[in-house]
C-alpha cells in the first residue's frame, strides 16, 4: 500500500460562523486529496495538501472530450461527537462502475476509503454541527492528457475536495414543482445514463433553464426512445407512493443507481411496505393521479436526501400532489434517514461508517 504524502498548509481559512449563509458548493475546506494515473505506473503520488487551483493544459482532454466521472457523499459529526460517512463504500464502488462505463482506470476502493477517512479526520473541524448540515465530499476523476487526439486518455487525476453545506431545506422541508420533459432527452439505454458523469449534466442544463422560465424547479426525464417511461430527475431518483405501495422506475440502464434510492427502498421494506421497482409510464402515473391512488411523489439524492414533489406538469396536465403539501411517508423517511446520519437513530442497516 502506498504512503499518502501530507504537505502542511500555511494558509488555513476561517470557518464559517453561520453555515446557513453559505451557498451550496461555494466554500471548500483547507485540504484536498489527489493522485495521478499514468498508463505504465497505475495510480501514483497520493497526496493530501492545501486546497488550491491546479495547472491545466489548454489541450486537457477532459475540457474537449469530457472523459470524467464523480461522486457525492456526506460526512457528519453525530450528536455524541463521532465523525461518520454515509455509505462510503457504496459510493466508491459506484465510482468504479462509472469508471468502467467511460474507460477510466478503476481505483483501489479500500485505499481510497482510507485516504478519504484520513482527509475527513484532518478536516473534522470543518464538519458543521447545525441540524441537517454536513461536510459534502466530492471525489472525481478526469482524463489529464494534453492532447487533442480523440482517444481514451493515458493520464488521469483523481481528487477529493470537501465543502461544508447547510441543511438543504433551510426554510423547512418544502415540496418542489417539477416539469415532465417531453421534448429533450438526457440519456438512452446503452449510453451514459448509468454513470455519474458530467455529460449527463451537460445534457440536462438547457431543459432545466426552460423549466425555470416556466416556474418549475426541476425536470423529470422520460426514456429517450419512447418518451413514455419515467426515468429520474437529473440529480435525483424519483419515487411514488401509489395505493400504499412504494413504486420507483427499475434500473433500466439509463438512470443512475442512486444510493439514497437504495436506502429508501431498504428502509421502506423494513417498515413493511411493498416495494416495486418496475417500468412506470407517464400515462399510468396520470391515471393514478386521476383515480386518486397517487398519494405521494418524492425525489431521493445525497444533497437533499428526500425532496417532496408538490406539483407535476406533463404537457398541459397539472397534477397537484397532496394539495402541494408535504406528505407523511416522505416526511417520515426524511426524518428517519437524517436521524441515522446525525446519530440520533440507531443504525441497524450498516449505512453509517465511523471515521
Ligand atoms: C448523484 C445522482 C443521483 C442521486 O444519487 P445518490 O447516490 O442518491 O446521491 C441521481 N441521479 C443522478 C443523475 C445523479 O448524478
Amino acid at each position: 500500500m502506498q504512503e499518502i504524502k501530507f504537505i502542511k498548509s500555511e494558509n488555513l481559512k476561517q470557518k464559517p460562523k453561520d453555515i446557513s449563509k453559505v451557498v451550496f458548493g461555494t466554500l471548500f475546506s483547507d485540504y484536498m486529496f489527489s493522485m495521478d494515473y499514468e498508463k505504465d505506473k497505475g495510480w501514483i503520488n497520493p497526496t493530501i495538501e492545501e486546497y488550491k487551483d491546479i495547472p491545466l493544459s489548454p489541450s486537457n482532454s477532459t475540457l474537449h472530450y469530457g472523459q470524467a466521472i464523480f461522486e457525492g457523499m456526506k460526512a457528519y459529526k453525530t450528536v455524541n461527537g463521532d465523525v461518520t460517512v454515509f455509505r462510503p463504500l457504496d459510493h466508491l464502488n459506484r465510482l468504479n462502475r462509472s469508471a468502467r462505463i467511460l474507460d477510466i482506470p478503476e481505483i483501489d476502493v479500500e485505499f481510497v476509503k482510507d485516504a478519504l477517512f484520513k482527509l475527513v479526520e484532518i478536516e473534522k473541524d470543518w464538519i458543521p454541527t447545525e441540524k441537517g448540515a454536513s461536510l459534502y465530499i466530492r471525489p472525481f476523476i478526469f482524463s489529464n492528457d494534453a492532447n487533442l487526439g480523440v482517444s481514451v486518455a493515458k493520464r488521469y487525476k483523481f481528487m477529493i475536495i470537501l465543502s461544508p453545506v447547510s441543511a438543504y431545506y433551510s426554510a423547512g422541508f418544502a415540496p418542489v414543482k417539477i416539469m415532465v420533459e417531453d421534448k429533450h432527452v438526457r440519456a438512452v439505454i446503452g449510453g451514459l445514463g448509468e454513470a455519474k458523469t458530467p455529460a449527463n449534466y451537460a445534457a440536462s442544463l438547457h431543459a432545466g433553464v426552460v423549466a425555470h422560465q416556466k416556474g418549475y424547479h426541476q425536470v423529470l426525464w422520460l426514456d429517450g426512445v419512447n418518451r413514455k417511461y419515467i426515468e429520474e430527475v437529473g440529480s435525483m431518483n424519483i419515487l411514488f407512493k401509489i395505493g400504499g405501495k412504494i413504486v420507483t422506475p427499475a434500473l433500466s440502464g439509463s438512470i443512475l443507481d442512486g444510493i439514497t434510492r437504495k436506502t429508501v427502498l431498504e428502509i421502506a421494506k423494513s417498515w413493511g411496505y411493498e416495494v416495486e421497482e418496475r417500468k412506470i409510464s407517464i400515462d399510468e402515473l396520470c391515471e393514478c393521479y386521476d383515480n386518486g391512488s397517487l398519494e405521494e411523489v418524492f425525489g431521493s439524492g445525497t444533497a437533499a436526501v428526500i425532496s417532496p414533489v408538490g406539483e407535476l406538469l406533463y404537457k398541459d396536465k397539472k397534477m397537484v400532489i397532496n394539495d402541494g403539501k408535504v406528505s407523511d411517508f416522505s416526511l417520515k423517511m426524511f426524518n428517519y434517514i437524517t436521524s441515522l446520519q446525525q446519530g440520533t437513530e440507531k443504525d441497524n442497516f450498516g449505512f453509517v461508517a465511523k471515521v
